[in-house]
């Protein structure tokens, strides 16, 4: 996609530290990272959304993750990551095209998730079960 950021990186027309190259899917370090050796995976195909994503993509971006996430953790020492993934505006994604990031994390290393934790109305949790597993 012509004025798609990741799209440049990948066609090497801007610049990037690269880490992984596959014909499906490039890995390089995310320009400003969370924590140092914070790293994108990215499939080759533009395509904004998870869900878009074909099987094979898929599967060679989650092993990409991972072996990216044991080298960015080896290399920085770090004892813990996350693999996120923001999908749509609501969800945080800026660059609308589809991406894994891998952050080594640290004890205190001042990054917080923010996760919270509602509670269930009565039903409500049996009757999501239902609708999301009719749709599987
Ligand atoms: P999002 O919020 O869309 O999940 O994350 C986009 C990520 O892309 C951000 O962490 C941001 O720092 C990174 N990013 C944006 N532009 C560039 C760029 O030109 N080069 C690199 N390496 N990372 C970028
Ligand atoms: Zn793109």
């Amino acid at each position: 996609m012509a004025d798609c950021i990741f799209c440049k990186i990948i066609a090497g027309e801007i610049p990037a530290a690269k880490l992984v190259e596959t014909d499906k899917v490039v890995s390089f370090l995310d320009i400003n990272p969370v924590n140092p050796g914070h790293a994108l995976i990215v499939p080759r195909r533009h395509v904004s959304s998870f869900l878009d994503l074909q099987q094979n993509e898929l599967h060679v971006m989650i092993f990409v993750a991972r072996r990216v996430a044991a080298a960015v953790t080896e290399a920085t020492g770090s004892p813990a990551f996350n693999i996120l993934q923001n999908d749509g505006e609501a969800a945080g994604q800026i660059v609308d095209h589809c991406h894994m990031h891998v952050i080594p994390r640290a004890p205190e290393d001042g990054f917080s998730l923010g996760w919270r934790q509602l509670s269930y109305e009565e039903g409500e949790l049996e009757a999501l079960q239902v609708a999301i597993r009719r749709r599987l």
